[in-house]
């Protein structure tokens, strides 16, 4: 399907922070885009460093004497370094670490590559064999083009092959003279496509990303998503001894809204709750969408007390909201029952969520828009009278 052209430029805009730098990632996107690197440097340190040892025989064979096996023994070197740098990528995870090693295996390539040159005096004139040798740098650049890099990464990338072709045709005294303009703007042309090339698989793997773990209608966490989060930060907090609370909010009479205004106002009021309750939490917490009108928030390093206190609030700010219909200028308010439950020891998720789940009928029962608590062991006659009709 073709997006109208102000809906791509509305999409490229929301892209443009995330494009430019990793700083504007989400940790769980960075976490999912480091696995992604680190697979893909691994892959490229071992086939350089097989290509690199392959070579061998033939600096040995065509160099000029004293020139190959000093170039052959950094080859061997670089060989060496770059299957330690495979080895060293693939044990760790974090995005930073990727990094290091994305920008340790293009040092390690332009150090050899200004070793080789250096043997060979700065040939004023890349011709024969030797050419094959100065082409390298450019060669790796190409080769970069798989990795789904930021701008600012992928500048600084460039930015180290860049200086040492500088320096390169600096001592060789042919740095910006005309016949060698040309070979900048292919370069530049080279670079340009390589930004491209990985803006575009960034830009792919963000979107696949989003659409697999945002809902679409609110742009908050989905369910999946949400889950799979929240039991990361329950291991966490029952590792830091820390209590951990979720709260599940159910929009009071949803389907009378639907009835009364059309499903497209029910998707508004949805979209500018789910807004609002994403822009009135904390950094570390989780919040997203369970289903329908339903909405969970966990809430890591929180005891009941504070919860049952952050419930309390948040259900007097959302009576408070004003929500556009859609029609003219009119707004409209709703309420919510939240069930709490907060993790004690042997818990699950689900056994915590399934505790929530019972304190919010319980909201319901006793006729909404407030937020009840329901503890391990505590009995609820609702419940009983639930299972007798089922
Ligand atoms: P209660 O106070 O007991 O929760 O009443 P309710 O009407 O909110 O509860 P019920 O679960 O019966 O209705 C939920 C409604 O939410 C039914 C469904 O049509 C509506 N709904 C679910 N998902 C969407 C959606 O994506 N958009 C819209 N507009 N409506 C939705
Ligand atoms: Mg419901
Ligand atoms: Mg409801």
């Amino acid at each position: 399907m073709h997006e109208a052209p102000g809906q791509l430029l509305k999409t490229i805009k929301l892209y443009i922070p995330d494009l430019w730098s990793a700083k504007a990632h989400s940790a769980s996107f960075r976490e999912t885009r480091s696995g992604y690197l680190r697979s893909r440097i691994t892959m490229l340190a071992c086939v350089w460093g097989v290509l690199v040892i392959a070579w061998i025989p033939f600096d040995l064979l065509f160099l000029p004497s004293g020139h190959g096996e000093a170039i052959a023994l950094s080859r061997a070197l670089l060989g060496a370094f770059l299957f330690a740098l495979a080895r060293a990528n693939h044990q760790q995870t974090s995005l930073r670490h990727a990094q290091l090693c994305m920008s340790l295996l293009v040092i390690g390539l332009n150090l050899f590559y200004l070793h080789a040159v250096w043997q060979l005096d700065f040939p004023l004139v890349y011709s024969g064999f030797i050419y094959g040798y100065t082409l390298l740098p450019i060669i790796h650049v190409a080769v970069l083009t798989i990795l789904p890099v930021t701008l600012k990464e992928s500048l600084g990338l460039l930015a180290i092959t860049a200086a040492t072709q500088l320096y390169v045709d600096q001592q060789a005294g042919r740095i910006f003279t005309p016949e060698n303009l040309a070979d900048y703007w292919l370069q530049n042309v080279l670079a340009l496509m390589v930004l491209w090339s990985q803006l575009s698989k960034l830009y792919m793997l963000m979107r696949l990303y989003r659409q697999a773990t945002l809902d679409p209608l609110t742009g908050v966490y989905n369910r999946r998503m949400l889950l799979q989060q929240a039991q990361k930060s329950l291991q966490l907090c029952d590792i830091k001894k820390q209590p951990f609370s979720v709260l599940i909010f159910d929009i009071d009479k949803f389907k009378r809204i639907n009835d009364t205004w059309g499903h497209s106002t029910g998707d508004k009021v949805l979209r500018g709750f789910a807004t609002f309750l994403q822009g009135n939490i904390r950094k570390s917490d989780l919040f997203g969408r369970y289903g329908g009108e339903e909405f969970v928030l966990f809430l890591p390093n929180c005891n009941a007390d504070n919860a049952q206190q952050i419930a309390d609030r948040m259900l007097s700010a959302i009576r408070q909201l004003d929500l556009p219909t859609g029609y003219d200028q009119s707004t409209l308010h709703i309420t919510t029952s939240i069930g709490i439950a907060s993790y004690t020891n042997g818990d699950t998720l689900s056994s915590m969520m399934e505790r929530a789940d019972r304190a919010l009928y319980e909201c319901k029962d006793s006729g909404r828009d407030c937020a009840r608590y329901h503890s391990v062991g505590y009995r609820y006659a609702g419940d009983e009278r639930r299972k007798a009709v089922a």
